[in-house]
């Protein structure tokens, strides 16, 4: 990590505003295609022989005892050995279904790209609050944050927040057209962290949500570790401070 004067940061990226005095420099900093991750792992669970249902609402869970049974969906019900709750923002209505409390909620974010200009951005710029980041030959700026409850609606305010963002680390970016936005939800907990390992009260239900804003970063670490809560029946000690019971604690 080394520490840049406003000069040095424009050697390696000529489009910063003028006016940026300073600028630290992660050379480690690095970045995924989050829908090809997602790809990734669908074509490497299937090749282990995972079933998919796509499209398909669970609506409800079927259960023996302190054991769930069934996933129920509105066409059929799937017989499972354990149910790994990774329902994101709607893992509250999981919850309800368990009888657990999982304070889950969305919290909105806007999103809006540009074509690369000629003189292409090549690092991800982190503002204040807000980030460039340079997709093949699109630069994508993020994120807005509201809690706007189910909604994914693309605002004229979060387009606003975006472009405002983007003018002032690249100015020029900021006068040529988003070519489009879109809006998704983060799962967000009360205190940012996700909630993870065995549900309370259940013998085979593994809570795996909440990511908040880093649930792509967390997604291998967080496979391993559910991995081997079912399959080593072990849970790894950096679990602790992530299960669901910490929320009681605190209200007892
Ligand atoms: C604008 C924005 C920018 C972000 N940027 C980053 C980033 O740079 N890095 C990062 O690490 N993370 C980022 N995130 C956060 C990341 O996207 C989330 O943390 C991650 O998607 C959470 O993954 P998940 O699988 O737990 O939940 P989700 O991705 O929300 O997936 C949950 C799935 O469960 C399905 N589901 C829910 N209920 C049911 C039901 N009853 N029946 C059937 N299916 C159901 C939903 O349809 C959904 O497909 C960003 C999020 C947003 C909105």
């Amino acid at each position: 990590m080394y520490w840049l004067t406003g000069d040095e940061a424009r050697e390696q990226e000529p489009l910063l505003d003028p006016h940026i005095q300073a600028a630290i420099h992660t050379p480690e900093e690095s970045q995924v295609k989050a829908p090809q991750v997602v790809q990734a792992y669908y074509q490497a669970a299937k090749r282990l022989g995972a079933i998919f249902y796509p499209h398909e609402e669970v609506i409800g869970f079927q259960h023996h005892d302190s054991q769930v049974t069934e996933v129920v969906t509105a066409s059929q019900s799937i017989s499972c050995k354990y149910l790994i709750i990774t329902a994101g923002s709607w893992a509250a209505q999981c919850g309800e279904w368990l009888n657990l409390n999982i304070p889950v909620t969305p919290l909105k974010g806007e999103i809006i790209s540009y074509c690369q200009p000629t003189h292409q951005l090549r690092h991800i710029i982190f503002g204040e609050g807000a980030y460039l980041a340079p997709k093949g030959e699109s630069i994508i700026v993020g994120a807005t944050k509201a809690d706007t409850g189910f909604d994914t609606q693309v605002t004229e305010k979060g387009i606003a927040w975006l472009q405002n963002a983007t003018a002032k680390l690249i100015p020029s970016l900021a006068q040529s057209t988003f070519t489009s936005s879109w809006a998704g939800l983060r799962p967000k907990t009360p205190d940012t962290r996700p909630i993870l390992g065995p549900a309370p009260q259940w013998k085979n239900v593994i809570l795996a949500t909440g990511h908040n804003s880093v649930g792509i970063i967390l997604s291998a670490i967080t496979g391993k570790i559910t991995t081997e809560i079912i399959v080593k029946n072990h849970m790894s000690q950096i679990i602790k401070p992530f299960t669901l019971q910490r929320f009681n604690e605190k209200s007892s």
